[in-house]
């Protein structure tokens, strides 16, 4: 399988490419806008067929490039059925499938940070030199988590998606997260397990709950422009009022 890791500077946001090497196929994770024009030269001097972009969420800090790309290359957007963007061309479920090629991608609802969150593990045969990999948008991040204070955010639900469908994986699964801030790339199950200082090393629900609860972070700058667009799957659209402040 062929895989990069894309990342976009302002939003310290990864995009994830992956393809099946015999057939082409390929699909993308969560594209920025701004940097369209970078994956879609990749994907062509790669040579691959994007058949689909994937939304972990509705992002609030950053575009989705997801309308640019299918307008351009005619890929279908996947987006979760419950909780998403009604603009996706497949919304899917706990337990879908999205394939490319001979791999696919398991879909995980994993609600907490937004109601609509999902993660993606790879089904892919692994190998002591390819290890599983899970796709975990803002769900899990590297000894840290996406924040719960808006967007249907909501701790307790953040703490059983992470314990029931994120820990449960084998503990060698490779950990691929929607931001990182400090420069790290990947982390694995049994890491975060151990070190993430809100959801593993032995913290409680409850404490994990006051953890959240006390953050008081600033909204994200884009958020007024953002969470519009990408309910519209990142497309301009004449009637997007600013919403939230
Ligand atoms: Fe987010």
């Amino acid at each position: 399988m062929l895989f990069r890791q894309l990342y976009d500077a302002e939003t310290s946001t990864y995009s994830y490419l992956l393809a099946d090497q015999a057939t082409r196929q390929a699909v993308l994770i969560d594209p920025v806008l701004e940097q369209v024009e970078r994956d879609l030269r990749l994907v062509t001097e790669l040579r691959l067929a994007l058949v689909h972009t994937l939304e972990t969420h509705v992002h609030a800090d950053h575009v989705t490039g997801a309308s640019v790309i299918r307008e351009r290359l005619g890929t279908r957007s996947v987006v979760a059925a419950e909780g998403g963007a009604g603009c996706g061309d497949i919304h899917v479920r706990d337990g879908d499938r999205v394939s490319f090629g001979r791999h696919a991608l398991l879909v995980r609802t994993t609600p907490g940070h937004t109601d609509g969150c999902l993660s993606f593990v790879l089904e892919a045969e692994s190998t002591a030199a390819a290890p599983p990999m899970v796709f975990t948008g803002d769900a899990l991040l590297i000894r840290g988590c996406g924040r719960t204070d808006f967007q249907q955010g909501d701790p307790h639900r953040l703490w059983r998606s992470v314990h029931d469908k994120l820990f449960s994986l084998p503990p060698h699964t490779r950990v691929y997260p929607g931001h990182d801030y400090k420069g790290h790339t990947v982390s694995t199950v049994a890491e975060e397990r151990e070190h993430n200082p809100r959801l593993g090393g032995g913290k409680t629900e409850a404490e994990f709950v006051a953890i959240m609860n006390s953050l008081r972070l600033a909204q994200p700058k884009n958020i007024a422009v953002a969470v519009p667009a990408n309910l519209n799957c990142g497309a301009a659209r004449k009637d997007a009022a600013p919403q939230q402040g």
